[in-house]
């Protein structure tokens, strides 16, 4: 049989900031089966993040001139900061068959489900990692130790409102062990890849 080709997938990733979602993306990142696509923030970098790897950190002027570009698939403002996927990083993995994850909140993942590009509609996986609780994700805030107690306070209560969009979403991991959520991820990573419509196979 001729060499099969696959259509590159968009897997979307949205949790709840303290859900573990960073510590599962680096995590998968380790096998890089797929391209993780860096977005640009507008939040300084935390103690230990490097520019171009977890974030490219901008300005915010800089922000506002790549919005006006049009440089941005999505972008949203969380948690009083500026966050933005770059267009050409999905659509250029992508169209060469690569897959590509984004890390994103529910506002960004439901632009991207609205989005009008058909490329966009046919590779999207959403994925939403529900934390336990709240009472869990607080303390899981807390001993991570990087944000103020204001801070917390306004991460959980955007955290209260993120959870209610689970729906929305195709797949739905509840957090457990970190390797529970990083098996329970490959797995819908496993399954996304064999749907038949995104098998590019060459007539007998
Ligand atoms: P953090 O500051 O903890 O790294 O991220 C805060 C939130 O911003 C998380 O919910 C994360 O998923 C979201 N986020 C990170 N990058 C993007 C992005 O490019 N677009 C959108 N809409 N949200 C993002």
């Amino acid at each position: 049989m001729n060499k099969i080709h696959r259509s590159g997938i968009l897997f979307v990733l949205s949790a709840p900031s303290g859900a573990g979602k960073t510590t599962l993306t680096t995590a998968l990142r380790q096998k890089p089966d797929f391209v993780y696509a860096v977005s640009c923030t507008t939040r300084p970098p935390r103690t230990g993040e490097i520019d171009g790897e977890d974030y490219f950190f901008l300005a915010p002027d800089d922000f506002q001139a790549r919005i006006a570009a049009g440089d941005f698939l999505e972008y949203a403002e969380v948690h009083g900061r500026f966050y933005g996927t770059l267009r050409t990083t999905v659509l250029e993995n992508l169209s060469k068959g690569v897959d590509v994850l984004i890390d994103i909140d529910t506002t960004g993942a439901a632009s991207i489900r609205s989005c009008p590009d058909p490329v966009i509609a046919a590779a999207l996986a959403d994925v939403f990692i529900m934390p336990p609780g709240l009472e869990e994700l607080a303390h899981r805030l807390r001993r991570r130790g990087t944000e103020s107690e204001d801070q917390i306070t306004m991460r959980l209560r955007n955290a209260a409102a993120e959870m209610r969009h689970w729906r929305d979403y195709r797949y739905t991991i509840i957090s457990g062990s970190m390797e529970e959520d990083i098996e329970k991820f490959r797995a819908v990573m496993r399954a996304e890849r064999y749907l038949s419509r995104r098998l590019i196979i060459p007539e007998p």
